[in-house]
C-alpha cells in the first residue's frame, strides 16, 4: 500500500459519497433542470452570503470564467506570482480574456493594500487599465498560507476605494477557514466572486463553484457553455459535492494536525532545512545539498511514501482525506529510519 502526499486531488470518493451519488436525482443542467445542482449551487451561495453559485468542471474554469466576466481586452488582473491564475492555467488569462498580468512579490503567496495600491497602473492609454485583483486563500505555492479577516477586509476596502473588482480563489477556502474561525458568509461579502474547489480537500472526485450576484452568474453561465462545460446530468457529480459540503468539512482540522506533526518529524532530520510555517495542510520544505529533491524522493518511494518535488531541493507534502491516522505512524516511522 502507498501513501500519497501528492496533493489533495488525489482523492477517491467514500463508499458514502458515491452511495449519494449513486442515488441522486438528475436532469438536464444545460437547462438548469437537474434537481441535485440546483441544489448544490443554492447550498454554496447560502453558505457565502451569494445570490447565486454556478458549477463547473474545474476550479481553473470558475477563475477563467470569473475574469473573462471581469474584465475586457486590454485590461490588467493583479495577483501574487505564485498564484494559481498564473502559475497553473496556462496563460488563460490572456488565452480566453485578452487580459495582461501585473504580478506582486508578496508573503508566501500573500499580498497587502499596500502593495495592491502601488500596482494599479496610472490612467494613460498606453497602459492596461487596473481592473481586477485576485487573492488566493490558502495560497498553494505560498505553503497553504492562510489570510486572516482583517487583511481580507482591507484589500477588499482598497478594492471598492479604487473601482477594482476582487475574486477570491478560494480553491482551499474551507482549510482557511477552519483556521481562522471566520464565517464563510462574513468572508463572501469582501469578495465580488469566489470559486471553491469540491475536488481538493473536500474530497469529490470532480467540481468546483463560482460565487457572485445573479447577475455575474447569468454571464458566467453563458461563458461556461461557450467554452464548452454546460454539463447534463450533472447531478451525479454534484451529489458528491453535496456530500462532502455537509460531512468532508469539519474533518479537515485532521489534515492540519496530521501535517503539523509530520512537520514536526521533519525538524528532527538532519539532512532537511528551511520547513516553511505549515499553517494548514500543505508542507514545502528543502532537502540540504548535495542531496536533491529527486533523490530524496526516490528514497522515499522504496518505502512506500508518494511526493513530488517543487525545485531542485524543495518537496512539496499534501494531508488529505485519505491520508488515514495509520498512514501518519507508517510515515513517521519512515521518516525516522531514513533520518537516521
Ligand atoms: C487546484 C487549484 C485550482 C483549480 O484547479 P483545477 O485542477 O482546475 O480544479 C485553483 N486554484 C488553486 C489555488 C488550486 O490549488
Amino acid at each position: 500500500m502507498s501513501i500519497n502526499l501528492i496533493s489533495d486531488t488525489t482523492t477517491r470518493p467514500t463508499k458514502a459519497m458515491l452511495a449519494a451519488m449513486m442515488q441522486a436525482e438528475v436532469g438536464d443542467d444545460v437547462f438548469q433542470a437537474d434537481p441535485t445542482v440546483n441544489a448544490l449551487q443554492e447550498k454554496a451561495a447560502k453558505m457565502f452570503g451569494k445570490e447565486a453559485a454556478l458549477f463547473c468542471p474545474s476550479g481553473t474554469m470558475c477563475n477563467q470564467i470569473a475574469i473573462s466576466v471581469h474584465t475586457r481586452p486590454m485590461d490588467e488582473v493583479i495577483c501574487e506570482k505564485l498564484s494559481h491564475i498564473y502559475q497553473s492555467e496556462n496563460g488563460g488569462y490572456a488565452f480566453n480574456s485578452w487580459a495582461g498580468i501585473k504580478l506582486i512579490e508578496g508573503d508566501r503567496g500573500k499580498i497587502s493594500p499596500e502593495q495592491i495600491e502601488s500596482a494599479i497602473n496610472p490612467p494613460y492609454d498606453w497602459l492596461p487599465i487596473s481592473r481586477l485583483v485576485v487573492l488566493e486563500n490558502t495560497c498553494n505555492i505560498g505553503g497553504g498560507t492562510v489570510y486572516s479577516f482583517e487583511e481580507m477586509q482591507a484589500v477588499s476596502e482598497l478594492c471598492k476605494a479604487k473601482k477594482l473588482r476582487l475574486h477570491l480563489d478560494g480553491a482551499r477556502i474551507f482549510n482557511a477557514l477552519t483556521e481562522s474561525g471566520d464565517a464563510p458568509n462574513e468572508v463572501g461579502a469582501l469578495f465580488d466572486s469566489i470559486s471553491i474547489c469540491l475536488s481538493k480537500g473536500l474530497g469529490a472526485p470532480v467540481g468546483s463553484l463560482l460565487l457572485g450576484t445573479k447577475e455575474f452568474i447569468a454571464q458566467a453561465r453563458r461563458i461556461r457553455k461557450a467554452r464548452g462545460g454546460g454539463m447534463r446530468q450533472a447531478g451525479y457529480l454534484a451529489a458528491a459535492g453535496l456530500y462532502a459540503l455537509e460531512n468532508h468539512i469539519e474533518r479537515l482540522k485532521d489534515d492540519h494536525r496530521r501535517a503539523r506533526i509530520i512537520g514536526e518529524q521533519l525538524a528532527k532530520m538532519p539532512q532537511i532545512e528551511n520547513i516553511r510555517p505549515i499553517e494548514t495542510n500543505i508542507m514545502f520544505f528543502d532537502v540540504k545539498a548535495p542531496l536533491t529533491a529527486e533523490v530524496f524522493l526516490a528514497k522515499l518511494k522504496e518505502h512506500g511514501i508518494l511526493a513530488v518535488p517543487f525545485g531542485k531541493q524543495t518537496v512539496r507534502f499534501v494531508t488529505h482525506l485519505d491520508f488515514t491516522e495509520q498512514m501518519l505512524e507508517q510515515t513517521l516511522n519512515i521518516l525516522k529510519e531514513i533520518g537516521n
